[in-house]
C-alpha cells in the first residue's frame, strides 16, 4: 500500500498520513469517491483535513491524495447567471449530469468547457504586457467580459488572434511560449492584487431609503445587517440584490435553509433590472450553501464569493456581495475548530473569529485595479449577520462592527409593529455619510445634508418624547413636542418605510427618496411656522399632509408629479392655517 491514507474520521474532519510537506490549506481528495477537503492542521506527517461533503461511508485506510496547491475556482466568461455550491461547482451542470442528489465526489467544472466565446483583441502581437492588462473583450449577455493577463504573468505578446474560443483554447501566446486563455485559477482564500486602495465617494444605492437617506454605504464600504429571526434580513439582502445600483451582484446564501434558497432562485429567475429592463440574472451570480449541505464548506462559499467579486472588480465593474448569512459562516467555524480541539474564544468561537472575519470584510473595498487601460472598480459587502435571540452583544455583531463602516440594525419590535425595513435608527449608523454627502448633494438638493440631519435629529429627539409622553400623557408635552412627535410619524411612515412587495414602492429611485425627505422635513417647518403664529396644535390639520404624502409614496412614476404637487399645496396650506386661526 502506497501513498496516503484515511487514519481517522471525526464527522468533517478526517486525518491523513504520512503527508510529509502537507500545507495548511492545502487541496486534497479523500477515500474512494474522492471527496473534496482542505488541510486545516498539521502535525508531523498527518494531516487533519476538513471534507466538504458529506463524510458518511468514507472508511479508515482508504486512499487520499494531495493535490500541492489551495482550494482554486476557475474564473472566466460564463460565470454569470450561475448557481454554485461553495467549492465553485455549478449546480444546474451538475443536476444534469447526477440528478438532482448530487453524489459526494462528483465534480463538474466551474466554466462550461464546450461553450465558445467570441473574443476581440484589444492588444496587437508585440505588446508588452503585463498582470491585469486588458488583451481583449468577449461579450456575455450585457456584459463587456474584459480579458486580462492573470496576475503574476509578464511578457511580450507573440501572437494574437480574434476568434470563437472555448475557456480552455488559446486564443494567443507570449513570447516565452505561455499560452494567452480566457480563463485562469485562482486560490479563493487569497486577495486578488490590485493598485491603489481608494477613497470611497460615491454612494452605492439601494433604492431602499432609510439607507440611502439615513445609513447610506458606499461603493466599495462594507455594511453588517444584525437582526434576529423575522426581522427583515433576508428580505433587505434581497431587495439590495434586485435594486441596489450596481454592475454585478454575487449573492452568498450560507447555511440559510434549502427552501428558502429555492425561493430565492425562483424570485431571481423571473425578475427584471428596473434601469435596464434586463433580466437581474444576467449579472447575478449566486453561491449557495444550504444548512442541508456539509457545514465545512460554508467556509468556503463566503471566500468563493469574494474571488468571484474580485474578478469583476479587476475588470473595472462595481460589484455588491451579499453575505445571507456571516453568522452561519461562523458557526462552521465553531464547529470545525471545536472538533480540532483549539483552545475556546468567546461562546465557543475560536479566539481568530475576529481576524478571520475582518480579512472577510477587508475584501470589500474600492480600487484602482491593477494593469492598463486605468480601470477603478469597487466591491461592496453587505452581510447579514443572526444573532442568536436578537442579543447584539454575541461576539459576531461585534465583530462585525469592529469593521464593518455602517451598522444596519434590525429591531424586532419594529418588525413586530410591521414597520419594515425594521431599522432601528437609534442605533445604526453609517461613517460613509460625510464622504458621499457631495454626491447626494449634486444628485438632489443643495439641502440633502441638512435635511438628513435635522431628520436624524427629529428621530432621537423622537425617542426621548415618546418615552416622556408614556410617563406624563401626550397632552401634557408642550405644542412643539408634540408636532414633533406627529412630523416623525409622518417621517416613519411616508419616508422610512418601505413595503417590499409593493411594485411602486419596493424600489425608491434617489429623486423621489429626496422629495419624501424634503417634503417630510417642509411639513415640520410649516407646522412650527404655524405654533409660532399663534395657531394651537389640536387647531394643525396634519392628516392632509400626511394622507397625501402617503399617496405619494405609493403612487406609481407616472403619477408622481402629481403627488408632489398635492402635498406641497397641503404643507402650504399648514403653514398658512395662522390666517384662518
Ligand atoms: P429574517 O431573514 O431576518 O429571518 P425575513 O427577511 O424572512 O426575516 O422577513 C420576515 C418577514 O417580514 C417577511 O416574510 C415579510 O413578511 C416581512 N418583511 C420583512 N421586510 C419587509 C419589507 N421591507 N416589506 C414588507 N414586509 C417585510
Amino acid at each position: 500500500m502506497t501513498g496516503p491514507r484515511v487514519l481517522r474520521i471525526n464527522g468533517a474532519l478526517v486525518e491523513a498520513g504520512p503527508v510529509p510537506g502537507a500545507s495548511l490549506f492545502e487541496l486534497a481528495r479523500v477515500g474512494d469517491l474522492g471527496l473534496l477537503g482542505e488541510v486545516v492542521a498539521v502535525d508531523g506527517d498527518v494531516a487533519t483535513i476538513q471534507v466538504y461533503e458529506e463524510t458518511t461511508g468514507l472508511r479508515v485506510g482508504g486512499p487520499v491524495e494531495m493535490s500541492g496547491g489551495s482550494l482554486t475556482v476557475e474564473l472566466g466568461p460564463g460565470l454569470l447567471g450561475s448557481v454554485f455550491d461553495g467549492i465553485g461547482r455549478p449546480l444546474e451542470r451538475l443536476a444534469r449530469s447526477e440528478g438532482d442528489f448530487i453524489q459526494p465526489g462528483a465534480t463538474a467544472a466551474t466554466l462550461d468547457a464546450d461553450r465558445r466565446w467570441r473574443f476581440t483583441p484589444a492588444v496587437a502581437a508585440g505588446a508588452e504586457v503585463g498582470p491585469g492588462d486588458l488583451l481583449g473583450e468577449v461579450q456575455e449577455g450585457a456584459l463587456r467580459h474584459k480579458v486580462l493577463l492573470p496576475p503574476g504573468q509578464t511578457g511580450r505578446v507573440r501572437e494574437i488572434a480574434a476568434g470563437e474560443f472555448s475557456v480552455h483554447e488559446s486564443f494567443g501566446r507570449l513570447e516565452d511560449g505561455g499560452p494567452l486563455r480566457l480563463a485562469h485559477r485562482w486560490p479563493i482564500r487569497r486577495p486578488r492584487p490590485t493598485g491603489l486602495r481608494l477613497p470611497v465617494a460615491q454612494p452605492y444605492l439601494t433604492g431602499q431609503r432609510v439607507f440611502d437617506f439615513l445609513f447610506p454605504v458606499a461603493e466599495g464600504g462594507a455594511v453588517a445587517v444584525p437582526g434576529g429571526f423575522g426581522t427583515g434580513k433576508t428580505v433587505i439582502e434581497q431587495a439590495l440584490a434586485k435594486y441596489g445600483q450596481s454592475d454585478i451582484v454575487i449573492f452568498v446564501g450560507c447555511g440559510e435553509r434549502g427552501n428558502e434558497m429555492a425561493d430565492v432562485l425562483r424570485e431571481f429567475s423571473g425578475l427584471t433590472d428596473p434601469a435596464t429592463g434586463r433580466p437581474i440574472m444576467e449579472h447575478t451570480i449566486l453561491v449557495v450553501n444550504t444548512s442541508n449541505m456539509p457545514v465545512a464548506a460554508r467556509e468556503a462559499s463566503v471566500y468563493l464569493g469574494l474571488t468571484l467579486a474580485e474578478f469583476y472588480r479587476d475588470m473595472g465593474y462595481r460589484v455588491a456581495v451579499m453575505v445571507d448569512s456571516l453568522s452561519r459562516w461562523a458557526e462552521a467555524l465553531r464547529e470545525i475548530s471545536g472538533r480540532l480541539q483549539e483552545m475556546p474564544g468567546e461562546e465557543g468561537f475560536p479566539t481568530y473569529l475576529a481576524s478571520r472575519l475582518g480579512g472577510a470584510y477587508e475584501r470589500a473595498g474600492r480600487v484602482e485595479a491593477s494593469g492598463r487601460p486605468q480601470r477603478v472598480g469597487s466591491v461592496t459587502l453587505v452581510s447579514a449577520v443572526s444573532p442568536p435571540g436578537g442579543d447584539f452583544s454575541e461576539p459576531v455583531t461585534q465583530a462585525s462592527l469592529r469593521v464593518a463602516g455602517a451598522l444596519w440594525a434590525l429591531d424586532a419590535e419594529l418588525a413586530h409593529q410591521r414597520q419594515f425595513p425594521a431599522v432601528d435608527w437609534t442605533t445604526s449608523y453609517s461613517l460613509y455619510g460625510e464622504e458621499t454627502i457631495a454626491w447626494f448633494t449634486r444628485e438632489t438638493g443643495e439641502d440633502w445634508g441638512e435635511i438628513r440631519q435635522e431628520t436624524l435629529r427629529l428621530l432621537e429627539s423622537d425617542s426621548e418624547l415618546r418615552e416622556i409622553a408614556g410617563l406624563v400623557g401626550q397632552d401634557a408635552l408642550q405644542d412643539e413636542d408634540r408636532l414633533a412627535l406627529a412630523a416623525a410619524a409622518v417621517v416613519r411612515e411616508a419616508v422610512l418605510s418601505q413595503n417590499a412587495f409593493d411594485p411602486n414602492d419596493a424600489f425608491s429611485p434617489i429623486g423621489k427618496t429626496y422629495e419624501l425627505a424634503r417634503l417630510a422635513w417642509r411639513l415640520l417647518l410649516a407646522g412650527r411656522e404655524a405654533l409660532r403664529a399663534g395657531t394651537p396644535f389640536e387647531k394643525l390639520d396634519l392628516d392632509a399632509p400626511r394622507a397625501a404624502l402617503l399617496a405619494l409614496r405609493d403612487a406609481s412614476e407616472a403619477d408622481r408629479s402629481g403627488f408632489i404637487e398635492r402635498a406641497t399645496k397641503a404643507i402650504e396650506d399648514l403653514a398658512g392655517e395662522r390666517s384662518e386661526a
